[in-house]
């Protein structure tokens, strides 16, 4: 099938084949024709399949055609259509689409979250803005100082609605949904990648007769992703990664900490090392995350070291490599995450440097994937703990006392056996088995500290 099969308005078209792209994917495929009719929908679908596209050129070409919308133009600037997106990266994303498939209609949009001045928010909304694509808590901030009327949205989007609930926005989002016309009188609709209990209550909230929509199988990460496990001993990681950025000649990395004090710190080993890198996380300014972005995307950075809030959203064609340097403890995270490779059919790789620690975490995610993960173990960094076993270390390389037996073999693809709870399988529950230290590599044979925070 192509676009021009769709029924869009020529406008959009040639803003289509602008951007290159021929063919619909399976999720433009299906939502585009529900939203043109003015239905509702619930789409099932995660970052990665062209979602975005698949509801801004519809929803453009219905705030360009339909009778009533034009009349409200006429006497109105407030928005009429109203994006709700998780963070700012999302929301600047969401926007820049819109102003790629609207750029040769006459329709006028803004980005809008916190972090940065209201004022030239607040002079945008009186010059006129049809589409709002904003964050929750800064839209209630134009509400409250009554700089916002969200009397006139007669589309309403709710982008990765699992994110925003995950990110604690369901106060916001009932409240900005008390704030918009009748339900019935507006067009709803509503992108998750997962659909929890939650969230179909949510959706059958404020959707009316909605369309249902799945595209990708549930939490299955992008099928042109090759995923590997790298065990590593926790104090090694650094090291290693250092290593694999020599030997592959890596370039555009996409790498993932737990937190934001990790992110910095492995940002700034990286460049001590020489190798260019930006740390992208919620406390840096809005200025400091776009510049990042901005620099990673153009490939002047090797490195972005991201948290997964900060990192959602994030659109880059082509990124090749995804580096996982602490496990989420969310297994969903880690779909998320790897879907920022492999996008719209590209190749993409990710590589999960997961020490004894995070065994627990690999195997949820293992069970949400349905998927043993490969496991690559490199040469010269054979961990002294085991994924595979609960307490305790391989046996000793070089005949250095070793505590207990070890118990030897990576067990490649293996799912761990059955975790025996209360044995120190729980990660950060601190009782490892003996080790002696030695560990026979070059560099290796420091004691582990037990300690999960960085
Ligand atoms: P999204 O899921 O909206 O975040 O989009 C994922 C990526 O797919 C973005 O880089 C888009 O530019 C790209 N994309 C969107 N639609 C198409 C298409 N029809 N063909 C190829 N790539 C697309």
């Amino acid at each position: 099938m192509k676009f021009t099969e769709l029924g869009l308005l020529p406008e959009l078209l040639r803003a289509v084949d602008d951007t290159g792209y021929t063919d619909p994917t399976p999720i433009q495929r299906e939502a585009i024709p529900v939203v043109l009719q003015g239905r509702d929908l619930m789409a099932c679908a995660q970052t990665g399949t062209g979602k975005t596209a698949g509801f801004t050129l519809p929803l453009l070409q219905r705030l360009m055609t339909s009778r009533k919308d034009r009349l409200s133009r006429a006497v109105s600037k407030a928005p009429r259509a109203l994006v709700l997106t998780p963070t700012r990266e999302l929301a600047l994303q969401v926007e820049e689409s819109v102003r790629t498939y609207g750029k040769h209609l006459p329709l006028t949009s803004l980005a809008m979250f916190g972090g940065v001045g209201m004022n030239p928010q607040i002079a945008a909304l009186r010059r006129g803005v049809d589409i709002l694509v904003a964050c929750p808590g800064r839209l209630l901030d134009h509400v409250n100082q009554r700089t916002l009327d969200l009397s006139a949205v007669e589309i309403l989007v709710l982008d990765e609605a699992d994110r925003m609930l995950d990110m604690g926005f369901i106060r916001d989002i009932r409240k900005i949904l008390a704030l918009l016309p009748a339900k019935g009188t507006r067009q709803n609709l509503m992108f998750s990648a997962t659909f929890s209990d939650e969230i179909k209550q949510l959706a059958a909230g404020f959707l009316h007769d909605p369309a249902y929509v799945e595209v990708a199988r549930r939490n299955t990460p992008a099928e042109t992703v090759q995923q590997k496990v790298i065990p590593l001993d926790k104090e090694r990681k650094k090291e290693a990664l250092l290593h694999l950025f020599e030997t592959r000649g890596w370039h555009q990395v996409l790498i993932f900490t737990r937190t934001k004090h990790g992110a910095d710190a492995l940002s700034r080993t990286l460049e001590k090392s020489g190798i260019r890198s930006a740390a992208l996380h919620g406390n840096k300014t809005q200025g400091a995350r776009v510049r990042a972005l901005t620099e990673f995307k153009e490939g002047k950075l090797a490195a972005l070291v991201a948290t997964d809030i900060a990192a959602r959203g994030i659109d880059i064609d082509q990124l090749p490599y995804v580096i996982n340097y602490e496990l989420p403890n969310i297994a969903e995270d880690y779909v998320h995450r790897i879907g920022r490779t492999g996008r719209a059919g590209a190749e993409g790789e990710a590589y999960s440097l997961v020490c004894h620690d995070e065994k627990d975490y690999l195997k949820g995610i293992e069970r949400l994937i349905k998927k043993d993960l490969e496991r690559l173990v490199l040469p010269g960094f054979e961990p002294v703990m085991t994924l595979e076993n609960p307490a305790k270390p391989n046996p000793p390389k070089s005949g250095q006392g070793q505590g207990r037996g070890g118990n030897g073999g990576q067990g490649r693809g293996q799912p761990a056996a059955a975790p025996r709870r209360g044995e120190g399988g729980q990660p950060g529950s601190g009782r490892r088995g003996g080790h002696g230290g030695g560990s026979g590599r070059p560099g290796g044979g420091q004691h582990r500290n037990g300690s999960r925070h960085h």
